[in-house]
C-alpha cells in the first residue's frame, strides 16, 4: 500500500507502509517526516483506523445500502429498513467528534425516507450515533428484530469494524 505525505513545497511524495514514523527527503531538499502507520491508514481512509469516518462518507456519498437484494432472504428489493446505532446519553462523552459529525450525516441522508413517517419513537437518554440504512423486502422487515438487525451489521466489514470499536452501541431498528 502506497501513501502520499507532503511537503511545505506543496509536492506530495509517494512512500510506503514500512516509511512510516521514518523521515523522506523531497526533490525541493527538505527532510518530510512520515506519520505513524494508523495516521497514514487514516488519510488514506483505511477503515481499520477509522470505520466511523468511512460509514459517515459513504453515507454522505449516498452509498448505502451497497446491495439491491434483501439483507434476510436475498430477494431483489427496493425495500429500505433503518437501523439506530445509540449509546445512553451518560456514554454520550465518549462519542468521538467524528462520530457525532457521522450521527449528523446519517441522520441528514435520513431526511428523505423520513420525512413522510411520523418521527420514530425513541427511549428517552439515548444518543443516536448512526443512523444506517439497510436492503430489507416489505416481507423480511415484518419479523426483523433488533437482534436480527445486529446480525446483518456484522456480517459487513464495515459496520462489524465500528461494533468491534464500540461494543456498547445498542442497535435499534427505527419503528415507523
Ligand atoms: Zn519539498
Ligand atoms: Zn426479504
Amino acid at each position: 500500500m502506497q501513501y502520499q505525505v507532503h511537503c511545505e513545497c506543496k509536492r506530495s511524495i509517494t512512500v510506503s507502509g514500512a516509511d512510516a514514523g521514518a523521515s523522506v527527503r523531497c526533490p525541493c531538499g527538505k527532510t518530510v517526516e512520515v506519520p505513524p502507520l494508523h495516521k497514514l491508514r487514516a488519510s488514506a481512509g483505511q477503515i481499520t483506523t477509522s470505520p466511523e469516518l468511512t460509514l459517515e462518507a459513504m453515507l454522505a456519498r449516498g452509498e448505502l445500502p451497497d446491495t439491491p437484494n434483501c439483507e434476510s432472504c436475498s430477494q431483489f428489493t427496493p425495500g429500505i429498513v433503518w437501523i439506530e446505532l445509540m449509546s445512553e446519553s451518560s456514554e454520550a462523552a465518549k462519542m468521538p467528534e467524528e462520530a457525532a459529525l457521522g450521527c449528523l450525516v446519517g441522520i441528514v441522508s435520513g431526511i428523505t425516507d423520513l420525512i413522510l413517517k411520523p418521527e420514530p419513537k425513541r427511549p428517552a437518554g439515548y444518543n443516536v450515533w448512526f443512523r444506517i440504512p439497510i436492503r430489507c423486502c416489505p416481507s423480511c422487515e415484518q419479523k426483523l428484530k433488533n437482534t436480527k438487525c445486529r446480525e446483518i451489521l456484522r456480517r459487513h466489514q464495515l459496520s462489524a469494524a465500528l461494533l468491534d470499536k464500540w461494543p456498547h452501541l445498542i442497535v435499534r431498528r427505527v419503528k415507523k
